[in-house]
């Protein structure tokens, strides 16, 4: 059979070969009978079974996940239980019934409102949709006595197809007996694509309608690190796949060919991410989102548990650094006790440091603390602090006096503590052009270039429409990341970078030429990064840095890194 390729976003960078089970976990319904037959009270009923059973599937899904994946990723179930329960929907499917609508449609419609009101607000709360529609789904199977495919039990070798994969879906998934999935939608950054990373899968995400040209039992190779989806691959197609796949892992620092050492540290959310950061070799962590330690739960966690967890970090690594990013929450990422206020653009509102010095002082105080204590601690020495989304000195100087008067009250208290290393990420074009200021008074810098290229670009990071011109190839991107490390240059302020940009094994080299001290990157990519640190020579970075320095378009950038490899 002839070999074809599809195109999308590879979110892991493995490879895997697996027949195809379509996944259409969305029910078809037949026409709703007139309102004048449907009986609102036996709807109604039917509704609140349905609510009841739904909630008994969660905990036991949120069972299974919290044992096969982690305690912090089975949370998106307590989530999908607050959907369940919220009034304002339940209300609303009520209504629709008392209406003349039979129940699954009632489900069907409102939910699908606020599915789109969500959808509408883009960014990580439009991410949430992906949870509204996985308990929408749910209780319409319920309601109809539908069937869907058991995602827990797949034959060994399946790759699961399917338009989109929601949270429940993809923690279902037993990376002992799923190749990989595929899907028609979705990005870098949907949840289906985290949980890919956390469980090591290969996926291609947003491959688009083309998708569905693919049949069930027909033989797919995933390359997750082109991105691409090789439908009846040939067997060299394989064998050429799965080889670049099998990079091993390198425990300990790495050095390019010419002696010059690169830290390769990985991101974490949370605790249970650092298991396979240690396992896939990361030297530390260059970027600790410690957010994801204040979701999905009723209130923030207190000093003692952010000091544990902290600490915890920093044993894994036994003298790895650890750079604890502060609290960087804001209109787009939903904490629901910190009642955030509603902005038209929450990624140019109130978010990351602007919360800290502003409503969350209290939090950023806590948080603080904890990490001054973790930093006094017996392996404390390789902690550092780093803030989000600074853009004014005044922002660094008001943080950093915060930091100074806990340390006062703590010394004065007699409480061990240590200051730690301390810097900043460098996400706005403000911080990009302000550099030469901000590094006499920092460690370090870490270019996020997730929001970075969302910035300098206006493109905003997520959204499919606009991705091409948000891609950190862009030349205003580089040229913004260059400018950084040399204004960071006899500063005694080392870069680093922590965005999606890092885990790129295509342009270590080129990172490693303009400069870069230190790559952070989702714990899956470390090995392939590694690897091509080694393979660098530093005297041809620099040089593809400086051609690509002067390159003016994207096409062009793209061009001399394909010519380079
Ligand atoms: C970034 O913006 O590049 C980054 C690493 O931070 P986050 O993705 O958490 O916003
Ligand atoms: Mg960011």
């Amino acid at each position: 059979m002839a070999e074809r390729t599809l195109n999308g976003i590879g979110v892991t960078p493995l490879s895997g070969v697996g027949s195809v089970v379509w996944y259409r976990p969305e029910a078809e319904l037949p026409d709703p009978p007139e309102p004048a037959d449907v009986d609102a009270e036996s709807e109604l009923s039917r509704f609140e079974s349905a609510r009841e059973q739904a909630a008994q599937e969660l905990k036991a899904e949120r069972d299974q996940t919290a044992e096969r994946v982690g305690e912090e990723e089975a949370a998106v179930f307590d989530a999908h239980i607050q959907f369940l329960n919220d009034p304002q929907i339940s209300d609303g499917v009520e209504e629709a019934i008392d209406g003349g609508i039979p129940a699954e449609h009632a489900v069907q419609e409102t939910f699908s409102g606020f599915i789109e009101q969500f959808e509408n607000m883009g960014g990580r709360m439009g991410e949430r949709a992906d949870d509204l529609r996985d308990v929408r789904d749910r209780l319409v199977r319920i309601l109809s006595d539908g069937e869907r495919v058991d995602l827990a039990s797949l034959p060994e070798g399946s790759v699961v197809v399917a338009e989109r994969l929601t949270p429940s879906d993809t923690a279902q998934l037993d990376p002992e007996r799923v190749a990989g999935f595929v899907t028609t939608t979705g990005g870098r950054t949907s949840h289906a694509a985290i949980f890919a990373r956390s469980l090591a899968l290969p996926a291609v995400v947003g491959v688009g309608d083309e998708l569905e040209s693919v049949e069930d039992g027909d033989e797919v190779l995933i390359d997750g690190e082109a991105g691409r989806v090789v439908v009846h691959p040939h067997d060299d197609t394989k064998a050429e796949a799965t080889e670049g796949a099998d990079v091993e892992v390198h425990d300990g620092e790495v050095e390019t060919k010419d002696g010059v050492e690169i830290e390769v540290a990985a991101n974490i959310g949370t605790l249970d991410d650092i298991d396979l950061a240690v396992e896939r070799g990361a030297d530390g962590v260059g970027l600790f989102r410690t957010e994801f330690l204040f979701l999905d739960r009723e209130s923030p966690p207190d000093e003692e548990e952010q000091y544990e967890a902290y600490l915890k970090a920093l044993e894994a690594f036994d003298g790895g650094r650890v750079v604890v990013r502060t609290l960087d929450i804001g209109g787009d990422k939903p904490i629901p006790y910190l009642d955030l206020p509603e902005e038209e653009n929450p990624f140019l509102g109130e978010r990351g440091i602007r919360r800290s010095l502003g409503p969350d002082s209290d939090l950023f105080e806590t948080q603080i603390r904890a990490l001054l204590r973790a930093a006094g601690s017996a392996d404390g020495a390789n902690l550092s602090v780093m803030l989000p989304l600074v853009a004014s000195l005044e922002e660094l100087h008001e943080a950093r006096e915060v930091i100074d008067d806990i340390a006062i009250d703590l010394d004065a208290l007699g409480i061990e503590y240590e200051l730690p290393e301390f810097g900043i990420m460098i996400e706005t074009p403000a911080a990009v052009f302000m550099a030469d200021e901000f590094a006499p008074h920092v460690d370090f810098f870490s270019i996020g270039t997730n929001d970075l290229a969302q910035y300098v670009m206006a493109a905003e990071r997520g959204n499919e429409r606009v991705s091409d011109l948000g891609d950190y190839r862009q030349p205003a991107v580089l040229r913004a990341i260059a400018k950084t490390v040399e204004a960071a240059d006899g500063n005694d302020c080392w870069v680093g970078m922590c965005g999606e940009m890092a885990g790129d094994p295509d342009l270590t080299e080129l990172l490693v030429g303009l400069g870069l001290d230190e790559l952070s990157m989702s714990a899956v990519t470390v090995p392939h990064v590694k690897a091509a640190v080694t393979e660098t020579d530093t005297a041809d970075a620099e040089a593809l840095a400086t051609r690509v320095r002067s390159a003016s378009t994207k096409s062009e950038v793209t061009e001399i890194l394909t010519e380079s490899q």
